[in-house]
């Protein structure tokens, strides 16, 4: 038996202290770590924790609902396809899961620059729950657990990390056992206080047909997090025979289909599906503007996703539109189901069909499931360090919908990143987190911990203020090594990018290495202008003075090796060569940004005792407890010159003897330029 098994100075304590004490027995399983939930934020905490070497548990009430996608059967799209390629560099599940799974492949924005590509797929529901299933049950180093978590445990004695008020023991489960370990992980999404809300009905569940979370939520509440209220909605399902497709606008998927993972070069789906357009009219906006007093829904007290309204929503916000774009997607290959993309709502189940049969091709439809809307507890995420443990309590870690965001990307994202630290940690290894300039992971994360949420957070490309740089389609460039060195890139995924990066490197370098003067380039048959520059292969990727770029396929007269290429890597070597130059640009940026984020401030710091702070300001950072100096910049409320304050303060503070305060850059952050 392990020594883990026969903890000596743990005194088992039960967050709800109504509820009875747990006795330590020989009977325990004990794991580095637990993962709570098995959705799309929890399959990546809990292979993240176990690559990086933690025995882990992941604790889930049904071995079917692993990777259940609750609403649409899509991921990606702009800036959401990035994260699931960026989780992919880090050696995550989804990307080729979904390359598994997908019935159909698009990449939006194709017209556009590759810095706003969506690479996005329609998914088979149930193929992508069989997939993500096998890789769980087989995955190293990871146990599943069928049961739910009815309460966390926390040790007797305080955290030992600053500011820290409690630290993890354990997890008790429904059947009262309780699951010995240092580090939890709660990924229970829309779970956490849930209610469904169809017409004038609500009932406790997570998602239609499972039960909410009720005990969690109080324990949290109890140790002090600050929860709320969001919402979210689903449209109802229809039967794919009763549809009259004929009449209605096909949606093709890219023939060749690109996969999302690095690891793959084509995908498995051989004959895509396709899907439908159809549209919302001016009788299906007036069903529901008679019907919108008849759901408890639609409320505005409680705060939706924005950017995915519900019709009711639209209805009401858009009112001079006279119609709203419906996607039918197929729920899957053998599938009967069709999910109306466009189409949420909670008005009662009767207005619903009448308003699907108001819509051109659906007049016959048979609605299998009603469309519901769900309200949850979320945890304010502002109490959370970058590697999304907890400052409240040492080895408790929340990601996903738990912390106000929505979609199953943002979930996936913040998972890989909590149980990576979660692992980490358990190995006595320190945090590690992703900056802004990193990638929309580390954006998503600052601006959850920096910011909090006021509505459901998704992500969007001009979330990002390096955009050029971080792009889908090198995702595997800016994070694969750190993840390396993080220990969750596995040989295999290393040995696939190390040859793809040395490709790239060397042809690259012969493009460079190829440099002629402008008569030589007419020789070639290039039209390049007589008084100009010598000029690399590189440079002549660049060149549009014609109005059309030079194709890299042009240039093998001159570099006969680029043919040797295989075409993903051609493509990968015109799009850094066309960004090569705004990413220089935005070099001087990201270096500045990064010295801010070299200077700590501790997590106890007293901020009441700081002179010339605003009343405003000190309680803004009170509450959020920024980790850096650049957070605290971020947060909300925080002016410039209270930023100079808190600087000039920690610098004092640090030079003086009465203790280190602050952990200085090596260079000189831009703030503190201005100091006097
Ligand atoms: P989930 O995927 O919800 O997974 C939570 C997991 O935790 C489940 O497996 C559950 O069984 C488990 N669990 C819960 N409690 C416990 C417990 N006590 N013990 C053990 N396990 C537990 N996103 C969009 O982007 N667009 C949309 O339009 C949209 N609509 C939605 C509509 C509905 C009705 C719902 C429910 C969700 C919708 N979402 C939408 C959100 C999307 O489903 C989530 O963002 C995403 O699934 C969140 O992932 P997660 O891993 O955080 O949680």
């Amino acid at each position: 038996m392990s020594a883990l098994l026969r903890p000596r100075s743990f005194h088992w304590r039960p967050i709800l202290r109504h509820r009875r004490f747990a006795t330590v027995t020989d009977n325990h399983r004990a794991f580095d770590v637990v993962v709570i939930g098995g959705g799309h934020a929890g399959a990546e905490a809990c292979a993240a924790a176990a690559r990086a070497g933690a025995r882990t548990a992941l604790v889930t009430p049904k071995l079917d609902n692993l990777g259940t996608c609750s609403c649409n059967p899509s991921f990606g799209g702009i800036g959401k396809g990035t994260i699931i390629r960026e989780i992919d560099a880090l050696d995550g599940l989804a990307g080729r899961i979904i390359d598994k799974a997908g019935v159909q492949f698009h990449l939006l924005n194709r017209r556009k620059g590759p810095a706003v590509w969506g690479p996005r797929a329609q998914i088979d529901r149930d193929l992508y729950k069989k997939y993500m299933r096998s890789e769980l049950e087989s995955y190293p180093n990871l146990s599943i657990v069928l049961e739910s978590v009815s309460d966390i445990v926390l040790s007797e004695s305080k955290g030992s990390t600053e500011g820290s008020k409690g630290a993890i023991a354990g997890v008790r489960l429904e059947n009262g056992e309780i699951l010995q370990t240092g580090r939890v992980v709660i990924t229970t999404g829309t779970f956490l206080g849930g209610e469904i809300h169809i017409g004038l009905e609500a009932y406790p569940a997570g998602r239609i047909g499972e039960a909410a979370t009720t005990g969690l939520s109080k324990s949290l509440r109890d140790a002090g997090f600050q929860l709320g209220r969001l919402k979210t909605g689903t449209p109802p399902r229809l039967d794919k025979s009763s549809i009259n497709f004929d009449i209605l606008q096909r949606q093709f998927g890219d023939d060749p289909p690109a996969p999302f993972s690095y690891l793959n070069t084509e995908v498995a789906v051989r004959d895509q599906l396709t899907c439908s357009i159809t549209f919302t009219n001016d009788a299906s906006h007036k069903i529901v503007q008679d019907n919108l007093d008849k759901s408890i829904h639609i409320r505005e007290t409680v705060k939706g996703p924005r950017y995915c309204p519900s019709l009711e929503s639209k209805v009401i916000r858009f009112a001079d539109k006279e119609r709203h774009i419906v996607w039918l997607e197929p729920e899957g290959f053998d599938n009967p189901i069709i999910y109306p993309n466009g189409l949420s709502m909670t008005i009662p189940a009767e207005a619903q069909e009448q308003v699907l049969r108001s819509i051109r091709g659906l007049e016959e439809v048979k609605m299998l499931q009603p469309g519901y809307g769900v309200e949850y507890d979320y945890v304010d995420p502002r109490g959370l360090k970058s590697t999304l443990e907890t400052k409240a309590i040492d080895g408790l870690y929340l990601a996903g919908q738990i912390n106000g965001t929505t979609g199953y990307e943002e979930a996936a994202g913040q998972g890989i990143i909590a149980g990576m630290n979660a692992g980490r940690s358990a190995l006595g290894l320190p945090g590690a987190s992703l900056s802004r300039s990193d990638g929309y992971i580390g954006i998503m994360i600052d601006d959850l911990i920096t910011k909090g949420v006021t509505e459901p957070y998704r992500m969007f490309t001009s979330r990002s203020e390096f955009r050029m740089a971080a792009r889908a389609d090198n995702a595997d460039l800016r994070l694969t090594e750190k993840g390396r060195e993080w220990g969750v890139v596995s040989d295999h995924r290393w040995s696939v990018f190390s040859d793809e990066k040395q490709q790239i490197l060397d042809l690259t370098k012969s493009l460079g290495a190829v440099s002629l003067a402008p008569d030589e380039w007419m020789q070639a048959g290039f039209q390049v202008k007589r008084s100009s520059q010598r000029r690399t292969g590189i440079d002549m990727l660049r060149l549009s003075n014609t109005g059309e770029r030079v194709q890299l396929d042009q240039l093998s007269s001159v570099v006969p090796e680029i043919l040797n290429y295989p075409p993903r890597i051609r493509e990968r070597v015109v799009i850094e060569a066309a960004y090569a130059p705004y990413i220089k640009m935005q070099a001087a940026e990201r270096g500045q940004f990064v010295n801010d984020e070299n200077i700590r401030l501790p997590l106890d710091l007293d901020y009441d005792g700081i002179p010339g702070l605003a009343l405003s300001e000190k309680e803004v950072l009170r509450r959020t407890r920024p980790e850096t100096l650049a957070q605290a910049r971020r947060a909300e409320g925080v002016t410039p010159s209270g930023c100079i304050r808190l600087l000039a303060y920690i610098r004092r503070q640090g030079s003086s003897s009465t203790g280190a305060a602050t952990l200085l850059g090596s260079e000189r952050s831009p703030l503190e330029a201005q100091l006097p």
